[in-house]
């Protein structure tokens, strides 16, 4: 298949577009770079550089390369960011994505997997959390991608199109020579890297006087090439709808901390700080519905292996992708 990947020069899109190159797919990249490297992207993909947020760029590029399926990544992901720029989220997700569908359904192109988030669900009723779990955002970067979700399933009802939408959980860890590198780095596990790299003095802990065991916030920590192979089954599944990507295991953020000092030989330096508006205290996915429907099992699942990975990338790229 000819697939479209916005967002292609990201972490997860560029892991993601690698793997559809590999399996036999030609990738088109649609990105604006604003946060995505252009190192990132498989030197096998095109790459049309242009923003979801100018609707007749997005038309233009859907209208010249006719793909197949579109893999839509292009996204602001920051919950304390959209705390303080809802904004920025409500029309770069939003606004970028609605540009981007009305393209696909005005060209024909029939079937789309959108990254979509735990944190639509905000703070969950039952743990763990499944599918049909109320969906009541804390944060408008959750808010902005239940906006999405739902305007899709309103065009698969009206106009046939085919939705998948992946719930990704805290996606983690490098493969094929790709890995995290965000500007400012604001990810729990590159934080704890870079403090064992010598570029950081000490990592905060935000919060721990939260209900868990520890106090500090629990999550659900996925491989980003689980998550690249889930794409690829998203592909092409009949089904559509919405699926969990997590392992179904949660881990604490003194638990990763502890497990990153296992891995790196670095004592890691750490204080506790205050909580970050808008996180939940526990979002641990049940998977379970990925498992059945797409014949999705996550590969790397210990905390320590999706550490040492990501270890592996940033000792060999301290700088990243190097601006
Ligand atoms: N976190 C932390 N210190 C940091 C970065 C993150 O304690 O320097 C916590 C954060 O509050 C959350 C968890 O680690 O509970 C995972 O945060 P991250 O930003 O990695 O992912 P998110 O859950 O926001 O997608």
């Amino acid at each position: 298949m000819h697939v479209l990947v916005t967002g292609g020069a990201g972490y997860i899109g560029s892991v993601t577009g690698a793997l559809l190159l590999d399996e036999g797919h030609s990738v088109t990249v649609f990105d604006n770079l604003e946060l995505g490297h252009r190192a990132a992207i498989d030197t096998r993909a095109a790459l049309m550089v242009g923003d979801l947020r100018n609707a007749d760029a997005i038309d233009r590029a859907i209208a010249e390369t006719r793909p197949d399926a579109v893999m839509h990544f292009a996204a602001d992901a920051l919950v304390g960011e959209s705390m303080a720029q809802p904004e920025r989220y409500f029309g770069n997700n939003v606004a970028g994505g609605l540009n981007l569908a009305a393209a696909m359904l005005r060209h024909g192109v029939r079937r789309i997997v959108l990254s979509s988030t735990c944190a639509t669900y905000g703070e969950p009723e039952r743990l763990p959390i499944t599918e049909d779990s109320a969906q009541r955002p804390t944060n408008p970067y959750g808010e902005s991608k239940l906006m999405l979700e739902r305007a899709l399933d309103w065009y698969r009802r009206l106009h046939g199109l085919h939705v998948v939408s992946l719930r990704y959980f805290n996606a983690c860890g490098a493969a094929g020579g790709r890995g995290e590198d965000h500007s400012p780095e604001t990810h729990l596990i590159p934080i704890l890297l870079q403090v064992a790299l010598g570029q950081r003095e000490q990592a905060c802990i935000h919060g721990d006087d939260y209900p868990t065991p520890d106090g500090s916030c629990i999550r659900d920590y996925i491989h980003v090439s689980d998550l690249a192979r889930a794409h690829l089954l998203a592909l092409t599944t009949p089904a559509s709808g919405a699926f969990n990507l997590g392992t179904g295991s949660g881990f604490s953020v003194k638990q990763v901390l502890a497990a990153a000092r296992a891995v790196t030989g670095h004592p890691i330096p750490a204080s506790v700080g205050p909580r970050r508006p808008g996180d939940p205290p526990v979002l641990v996915a049940a998977a379970d519905k990925a498992r059945q429907v797409l014949g999705w099992t996550p590969q790397i699942t210990a905390i320590e292996d999706i550490i040492a990975s990501a270890w592996e990338w940033h000792r060999a790229h301290p700088d990243g992708y190097g601006g």
